[in-house]
C-alpha cells in the first residue's frame, strides 16, 4: 500500500472508524476539497512568496507596449470611440495590476486574489471583445487579437505556482466569451449593430466550439505547470517523511509571524516538542517504526492545533509549533492535551507486532513577552525543553505548562 506522508501516515490504536453513508462519505470529501482549495496556507504568504503567483505582474509588460496603438489612433482619428475604450480598458487593468499585486501581499487568502484576478482580467477583456464586435469601426479583423487575450491571461496563469490561478482565469475567461457570444447574437437579432451582423458568421457554432475548446486546452495546459511548480515549491517547503514545514520554511514564516504580531500587537508563542527517549525507541524497533512514530506525531500536531497555528519539523525527532495571537490559557490547555493525548496513545507501527508508547517533552517561549528577537526565541523554547527532559520528561515547561 503507498504511503502518503503528507497525511496521516501511522493509523492511531485509539481512532474510531466511523460508519457513514456513501453519500455522507462524498459530502464530506467535497468539504475537505472544498477547505483545502480554499485554505489560506501561510507558507503561501510567506516564503518566495513575493508576488510569484499572480498574472499581475504580466500585465505592464505585456499591455502597456500595446498602448501606444490606441493613443496614436485616438490622435489621428479622435472620433474613434473603440480606440477610445481600448486605451481606458488598458489603463484600467494596469493599474488594477498595479493595485492588485500590493494588496497581493496583505492578502491573507491566495484563494480570493485568484477569483478576483480572474474575475476583473476577464471582464476587461470580454467588455473589449464586446467592444469591436458591435461598436462600428474600420478594423474588423481586430476582434481576434482581443479574444488572444483570453489565452495570454490564462497561460500567464500558468506561471504562478498556483493551479487555483490557471482554473479560475479558464473558468471565467469561457464563462466571459460565452457571455460576449450572447450579447452579439442579441444585437445581431435586434438588428441595431450592423458590425454584429457582419461578424456573425465568425461566431457560428463550429468557430465559437473550436474557441471554447482552445481555451480549455490553454487552461488544462496552464493548471499542468502551476502544479508542477506548486510541487516543487511544496517540496523545497516540506519535509519529506512528515509533510510538515521544514526548518527552512519555519525560518521564514516566523520572521513574517513576528512582523505581523507586532504590528496587531500581539504575542507569538512558540513550542519546541520533541519525542523522549526516540533513540532508544528506533534500538529497540528500528528505524522503520521509528519513521512511523515520526509521522504519526507529525499527523497528531496537524490535527491537533488551529490552521493559523504553524507545525514544522525543526529536526530529527523534534517539531517546533508557533501560535500566532493565541491566549495563553489557550495554549497551555492545547499543549497539556497534546502532552497527554500523545502519552495514552498507542502507537502502531509497520512490521512490529507492538504498540508503541511514546512521551513528549515541550518547552515554550513567547514573543515579546519573554525575549523581543525572533532569533533568541527558538533558543529560549529549547532551553526550556532541556529544563523539562532534566526535570523528568513528559512535561511542558514554560509560559505553556498549566
Ligand atoms: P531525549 O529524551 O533526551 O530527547 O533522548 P532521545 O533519545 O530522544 O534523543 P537523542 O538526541 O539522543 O536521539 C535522537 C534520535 O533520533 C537519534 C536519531 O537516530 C533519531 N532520529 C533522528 N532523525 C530520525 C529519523 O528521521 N528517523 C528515525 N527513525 N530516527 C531519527
Ligand atoms: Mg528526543
Ligand atoms: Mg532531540
Amino acid at each position: 500500500m503507498s504511503h502518503d506522508p503528507h497525511t496521516n501516515g501511522l493509523e492511531l490504536a485509539t481512532g474510531e472508524v466511523a460508519i457513514e453513508s456513501g453519500f455522507d462519505s462524498l459530502l464530506r470529501s467535497l468539504r475537505h476539497w472544498w477547505k483545502q482549495q480554499t485554505a489560506a496556507r501561510i507558507e503561501d504568504e510567506v516564503v518566495d512568496a513575493g508576488g510569484a503567483r499572480s498574472i499581475s505582474r504580466f500585465v505592464v509588460p505585456v499591455v502597456a507596449p500595446i498602448l501606444p496603438l490606441p493613443a496614436i489612433l485616438l490622435v489621428r482619428e479622435p472620433q474613434n470611440h473603440v480606440a477610445a475604450i481600448t486605451l481606458v480598458a488598458g489603463v484600467i487593468a494596469i493599474l488594477y495590476s498595479i493595485g492588485g499585486s500590493a494588496l497581493e501581499r496583505s492578502a491573507t487568502n491566495p484563494f480570493w486574489v485568484a477569483v478576483a484576478n480572474a474575475a476583473v482580467y476577464t471582464s476587461i477583456i470580454s467588455l473589449l471583445l464586446i467592444t469591436f464586435s458591435v461598436y462600428e469601426h474600420p478594423r474588423e479583423h481586430l476582434h481576434w487579437v482581443i479574444f488572444f487575450l483570453y489565452s495570454i491571461l490564462i497561460a500567464s496563469n500558468g506561471m504562478s505556482d498556483d493551479p487555483r490561478h490557471p482554473v479560475m482565469a479558464g473558468s471565467f475567461a469561457i464563462g466571459g466569451y460565452i457571455l460576449v457570444v450572447l450579447v452579439l447574437r442579441a444585437a445581431v437579432a435586434d438588428g441595431w449593430s450592423p458590425m454584429a451582423t457582419r461578424l456573425a458568421p465568425q461566431f457560428e457554432w463550429v468557430s465559437n466550439t473550436a474557441k471554447i475548446i482552445l481555451l480549455f486546452g490553454t487552461t488544462i495546459v496552464a493548471t499542468a505547470s502551476a502544479q508542477r511548480g506548486r510541487e516543487l515549491r511544496r517540496s523545497s517547503l516540506r519535509d519529506g517523511l512528515t509533510g510538515l514545514l521544514n526548518r527552512h520554511a519555519l525560518d521564514q514564516c516566523l520572521i513574517y509571524l513576528e512582523r505581523t504580531t507586532q504590528r496587531s500587537r500581539e504575542v507569538l508563542t512558540v513550542a519546541m516538542i520533541d519525542i523522549d527517549h526516540f533513540k532508544r525507541l528506533n534500538d529497540d524497533h528500528g528505524h522503520a517504526a521509528g519513521d512511523d512514530v515520526l509521522r504519526g506525531v507529525a499527523a497528531w500536531l496537524q490535527r491537533h492545533f488551529r490552521a493559523t497555528d504553524l507545525v514544522a519539523r525543526y529536526g530529527g525527532e523534534e517539531f517546533v509549533v508557533a501560535f500566532p495571537g493565541a491566549a495563553n490559557e489557550e495554549i497551555a490547555c492545547r499543549l497539556e492535551a497534546l502532552r497527554s493525548g500523545i502519552a495514552s496513545n498507542r502507537f502502531r507501527c509497520r512490521g512490529d507486532a507492538d504498540e508503541l508508547e511514546v512521551t513528549i517533552s515541550v518547552g515554550v517561549a513567547q514573543l515579546p513577552t519573554d525575549t523581543a528577537s525572533v532569533d533568541e526565541i527558538l533558543e529560549l523554547a529549547d532551553a526550556r525543553l532541556y529544563e523539562a527532559k532534566r526535570s523528568g520528561r513528559n512535561r511542558v515547561v514554560g509560559r505553556g505548562a498549566l
